[in-house]
């Protein structure tokens, strides 16, 4: 029997979970998602969870604003607890043209109406006091930034779209997208083929050999990232905020009372996602350099997963002209959690009716032929 669905997505992270339920919501009709792995496998999984506002360019604030209302709300829209810990979010700077730089995005913040604000050594040590501070010049602090827990969320929306009507299908792989008269007509995959006339490329790191697969050239490529994470520490009964040397692209933050750090990152794109133990001791030193209390510390455990990152370090959002029926959303390029919930509205939106509540253009693929990247300093140092 022919297998047909509305609208297939592929993937089953933050993203293809957030379209799956907001299409549901506005009414689409049979929208099937399918993912190789398990709901929340992917980057999403991996994810340290981070939620900031401090973006510098109008979509990704605004991403950034919606995205904040949705996480707030979510308890009640979706009945699960995102575990939304608003601690904040600490850039520091070590010269003084990162000092420069935050309190230029900070003006263009407090347009918005964000509490943002540029913070001095002082400030930083009444904040964090354990951080090393002797090389540090200032920082930027939002108050209102934070993190939530990807899987809790992801979850969320998916069983709240399967309480809409979407399919779910695990532990099924895409193999190919079908094409028929120059439009996208379904995929392929390792159970058979599902004919549907949307298909909505939501395969995070994976974008790239989605487009592959259609034909379309869909530059996200994976990016190993790794995190670490101690056992509980006395100095972090308070929670400190997600907390970011800019200059070394270093964070930490709480994690179950003890301290999540950010590991090595790998320069060249591979899809391992095994934890690189060897280099443990190099990421311990940079850890202690600049949280001392740490050399005390026990590492309890560590993961590893790709960042999705697109050639401006920017999501790639929107229908592809050169093959109707086929959408993207992916290469969130490491800030794909914060804005999996506005992303999946407005996806939603686009798909159902061709308009969106907020111009999404700007990050369409077609950026790269006309020349026109979107430039957000703070996501190039990742955090
Ligand atoms: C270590 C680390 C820390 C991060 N920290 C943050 C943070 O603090 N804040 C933040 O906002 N973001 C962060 N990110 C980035 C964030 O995790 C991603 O941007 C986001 O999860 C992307 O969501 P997604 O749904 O697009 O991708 P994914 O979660 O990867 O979902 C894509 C899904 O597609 C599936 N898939 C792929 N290919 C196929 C196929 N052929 N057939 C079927 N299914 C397929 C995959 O199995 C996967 O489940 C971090 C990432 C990492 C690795």
């Amino acid at each position: 029997m022919t297998e047909t669905a509305d609208i297939v997505i592929i993937g089953a992270g933050i993203v293809g979970c957030s379209i799956a339920y907001h299409l549901a919501v506005q009414g689409a009709g049979s929208v099937l998602v399918v993912e190789k792995d398990l709901v929340c496998s992917g980057a999403t999984g991996k994810s340290a969870g981070g939620i900031r506002q401090q973006f510098a360019t109008d979509l990704n604030v605004r991403l950034s604003l919606e995205s904040l209302k949705m996480f707030h709300r979510m308890q009640d829209e979706l009945g699960v607890d995102p575990a939304f810990r608003q601690v904040g979010y600490l850039f520091m700077a070590t010269t003084p043209r990162e000092l420069e730089m935050f309190r230029q995005q900070a003006e263009f913040q407090q347009r918005y109406g964000i509490p943002v604000r540029i913070v001095s050594p002082e400030d930083i040590r009444r904040i964090v006091h354990y951080v090393r501070l002797d090389d540090i010049i200032g920082g930027v602090y939002c108050p209102a930034d934070g993190y939530a827990a990807p899987y809790e969320v992801t979850m969320g929306y998916a069983s709240a779209a399967r309480r809409l009507g979407v399919r779910i299908h695990e532990q099924r792989a895409v193999t190919g997208v079908l094409r028929e008269g120059g439009r996208a007509a379904g995929v392929e995959t390792s159970r058979g083929p599902i004919h549907a006339p949307i298909v909505v490329n939501a395969a995070g790191p994976e974008g790239g050999l989605i487009g592959e697969m259609a034909g379309v050239d869909v530059p996200v490529k994976p990016y190993r990232r790794q995190i670490f994470v101690t056992g509980p520490l006395a100095e972090f009964t308070e929670e400190p905020p997600l907390t970011i040397d800019y200059h070394r692209s270093w964070y930490f933050r709480a994690e179950m009372g003890g301290c999540l750090f950010s590991g090595p990152k790998d320069e060249e794109s591979t899809f391992n996602t095994n934890v690189d133990w060897e280099h443990l001791a190099e990421s311990v030193a940079t850890a202690v350099a600049r949280v001392p209390i740490l050399e005390e510390a026990e590492i309890k455990r560590g993961w590893a997963g790709s960042y999705d990152i697109s050639p401006d370090n920017n999501a790639i959002l929107g229908a592809v002209p050169a093959l109707p029926g086929f959408y993207l959303a992916t290469g969130h390029s490491g800030h794909g959690f914060m804005h999996g919930p506005a992303t999946g509205k407005l996806m939603a939106e686009l798909i159902l009716t061709g308009k969106t509540s907020m111009d999404i253009s700007s990050l369409s693929l077609d950026r790269f032929r006309t020349g026109k990247p979107v430039r957000e300093p703070m996501t190039m140092h990742e955090a």
